[in-house]
């Protein structure tokens, strides 16, 4: 299997701790890794950048971006090969470094005009990637709430090609997101309800988005977890048998699908364009951080907005935890609905209840459409 060849091949034996050499030589690994598709996205912008996004990049602010991946990359390679016996974390680190330097590096100039036309999403892997990870990583190794589950835990791999699958094929996603979100808001709002809400202040009209948004997703939850056909696509998501980040990238993309189509379309009868893209940073900040291994609660605030040990419990295996907490932002909703489940400790296993489904990416993907799968 191809993630216990990574392992083999950059792991060792060693201790992960700090002052080891582990966490220098991914930090040098990761950051050669993004500045050289960094470089890469300059040299074919045409076929590897969004069209979405290309007009609103701060170009110079990116390049300076690329130089210091590039001068972290060399440093924390060398921090490491000097701590850590094992030594290819670091030295891929620093070739992935030189490469992108004898590319050209930061400087290096866009030469065509890019137009339409079918792109990969790379830079929006790399940049949505680096972003996430500097954010959700550093609070789970801080704060962990199982500490001996590592940031390269077992499927990681797995996740990985999901959180892949969703961005570099942004043009279709943002067909199927964006598109609707922006440009339907004129077909579906409804003139009344949307000046009553305009009148309302930002937060207000943002918080009331946030309400609609997860009363629309806890209904579509629901029928994703009792109608059998549905199920089958939603299980994906549920597989995971150890939960942080990057296990909520797990999701099959008719679930995907079905799940923002359902939340947009009420949202856009009455709130403005805006209102639904702060939602979606939201939702995507939110959802992200409701699967993180990270153990800290403020009881104040986890009755009211959703923690990462309130969405776990929705992951049990456990009986007592089924079908529960489908709400994805506010607990009260749960309450409301009559299923609402919060005890004071954590679940002891999460995944599936006893079903099977394909380990990998393209098994998952097809295996909905074509097999009956015993169902709850
Ligand atoms: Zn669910
Ligand atoms: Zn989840």
């Amino acid at each position: 299997m191809l993630e216990q060849k990574i392992n083999e091949f950059f792991g060792d034996a060693g201790s992960t701790g700090f002052g080891t050499g582990w966490w220098s030589g991914i930090l040098s690994a990761f950051f050669g890794f993004l500045s050289f598709g960094g470089v890469l996205c300059l040299h074919f912008p045409q076929l590897l950048s969004s069209p979405e996004l290309r007009p609103h990049y701060p170009m110079h602010t990116m390049r300076v971006l690329i130089q210091c991946l590039i001068v972290g990359a060399i440093l924390f390679g060398v921090i490491s090969s000097i701590l850590r016996k094992k030594k290819i974390l670091a030295l891929s680190g620093m070739l992935l470094a030189i490469a992108a330097t004898a590319l050209g590096g930061s400087s290096v100039e866009i030469n065509e005009t890019p137009h339409g036309g079918l792109a990969i999403g790379l830079d929006w892997f790399l940049l949505d990637l680096f972003l996430m990870a500097l954010i959700y990583v550093p609070l789970e190794r801080l704060w962990p709430q199982y500490p001996q589950q590592g940031t390269f835990r077992n499927e990681w791999t797995l996740d990985v090609v999901y959180f892949m699958s969703t961005h570099l094929p942004l043009q279709i996603l943002s067909f199927l997101v964006l598109l609707p979100a922006t440009q339907a808001t004129r077909y579906l709002g409804v003139p009344v309800l949307q000046e009553f809400i305009a009148r309302m202040p930002w937060f207000l009209q943002f918080f009331l988005a946030v309400v609609v948004a997860d009363v629309a997703e806890y209904f579509i939850h629901l029928a994703l977890h009792k109608v059998p056909f549905l199920w089958r696509f939603h299980s994906v998501h549920h597989s995971s048998k150890a939960l942080d980040w990057i296990a909520g990238s797990r999701s099959h993309f008719v679930d995907d699908t079905l799940v923002r189509g359902f939340i947009l379309v009420p949202m856009m009868l009455g709130f403005s364009q805006s209102i639904i893209l702060a939602y979606l940073i939201f939702v995507t900040l939110h959802a992200t951080w409701t699967h993180c291994n990270f153990g800290p609660n403020a009881k104040w605030l986890e009755e009211f907005l959703v923690m990462p040990r309130y969405h776990h419990w929705h992951h049990t295996s456990q009986k007592e935890g089924i079908d529960k907490n489908f709400a994805i932002h506010f607990p009260w909703i749960d309450k409301i609905f009559g299923t609402y489940y919060f005890p004071e400790e954590w679940p002891a296993q999460y995944g599936l209840d006893g079903e099977e489904i394909s380990p990998n990416f393209l098994g998952q993907t097809i295996e909905p459409f074509t097999k009956r799968k015993r169902t709850r």
